[in-house]
């Protein structure tokens, strides 16, 4: 149920009804609007239904949100939420570009990486420290040391970094290094995970599960948001379809599709959606010019010898011309890089 209070509710006001909610045993989560604020009362909503808040003069009108994701919903939160990484505001006007290696491999490749990201205009240093590999074989990341050399590019560059949370024990050493915590793609529906992202103060990119639909998608952020933290990006990264001439199908249509069902800021990753570096670039551009507000891709000095994802990595190089074709796309759309 959402409550919507009238334009120049008093915080008086709006902390009785709070007190009213949680008296009947629902969560009260606020969304502050510039117009208005909304009040969204979670849990089992029939304890509301003769209990009429309306009878507040201040109170506007209270609705059910029909949407099995409420916080998540529109309708909770009509403006666009910006969340801002360090400094760096993702869904606001800027599309924002997030680079990096698949995995942080060396100290002295992801320097490298973080100056060429840095020089080229990209916003967030993006790097694995702890890796999902398909295979218990292959190389599972560095670690903490990962983490210690993401941490160097960041006092180099001055880049907010991006790096993935796995397990809930790495949690401590993670969120001492990174500025925005990544859910992959094989942890979407990892529900203690979820939460335990959502209990701390740190923004979230929650990337799209492999055999997830949009609404799945919602509800994971969901989780994440029903514990307090409202400060999450989703992440289309491809889904799995008969598809296989490519690594998955990118579902370029969930980026307006998600901007009209939810309220959240919404990333492409497109090196992960193809698997193929020459595909990602166009890929790119086609995400922005969808209305997506900001993008995650790949970089690597010598991809031949990437220990993960090679194929799909960027040539710094390339992804110095994908910078220069991003902003004038970004430009056509009324954005800018
Ligand atoms: C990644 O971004 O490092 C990654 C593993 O992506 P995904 O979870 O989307 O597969
Ligand atoms: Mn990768």
């Amino acid at each position: 149920m959402i409550i919507i209070l009238k334009p120049h509710a008093t915080e008086a006001e709006i902390a009785l009804v709070v007190k009213k909610i949680e008296g009947f045993g629902l969560a009260a989560h606020i969304s502050k609007g510039t117009e208005r604020t909304i009040i969204g009362a979670i849990g089992d909503e029939r304890v509301l239904q003769d209990r009429p808040l309306e009878a507040f003069p201040f109170v506007e009108q209270v609705l059910p949100v029909l949407k099995p994701y409420k916080l998540a919903s529109r309708e909770f939160k009509p403006e666009g939420t910006i969340v801002n990484i360090d400094g760096v505001l993702v869904g606001g006007k800027q599309v924002v570009v997030m680079a990096g290696p698949c995995a942080v491999e060396n100290r002295d490749s992801l320097l490298q990486v973080a100056r060429c990201v840095k020089d080229a205009g990209g916003h967030i240093l993006r790097g694995g420290a702890y890796k999902p590999r398909t295979s218990p074989y292959t190389f599972q990341g560095l670690g903490e040391e990962g983490l210690t050399y993401l941490s160097e590019a960041k006092a180099e560059t001055g880049l907010p970094i991006a790096t993935e949370l796995m397990d809930p024990r790495d949690a401590p050493q993670v969120y001492q290094c990174a500025d925005l915590v990544q859910i992959g793609a094989r942890n979407m529906q990892n529900f203690r995970l979820l939460k335990e992202v959502g209990c701390r103060r740190k923004p979230v990119l929650l990337k799209r599960g492999l055999s997830c639909t949009v609404k799945d998608l919602l509800l994971a952020a969901e989780y994440i948001l029903s514990e307090g933290n409202y400060d999450v990006i989703l992440c289309e990264r491809g889904i799995r379809t008969f598809e296989d001439a490519t690594r998955n199908t990118l579902d370029l249509s969930a980026i307006p599709l998600i901007k009209r069902l939810s309220h959240l800021p919404v990333i492409v990753d497109p090196s992960h959606a193809t698997g193929k570096w020459h595909l990602v670039a166009p890929m790119a551009l086609a995400a922005v010019a969808a209305g997506a507000d900001g993008i995650m891709v790949e970089v690597h000095p010598h991809p031949e010898d990437a220990l993960s994802d090679g194929p799909q990595a960027l040539l710094p190089s390339t992804f110095e011309k994908l910078m220069n074709d991003l902003s004038k796309v970004a430009q056509a759309v009324g954005r800018s890089l």
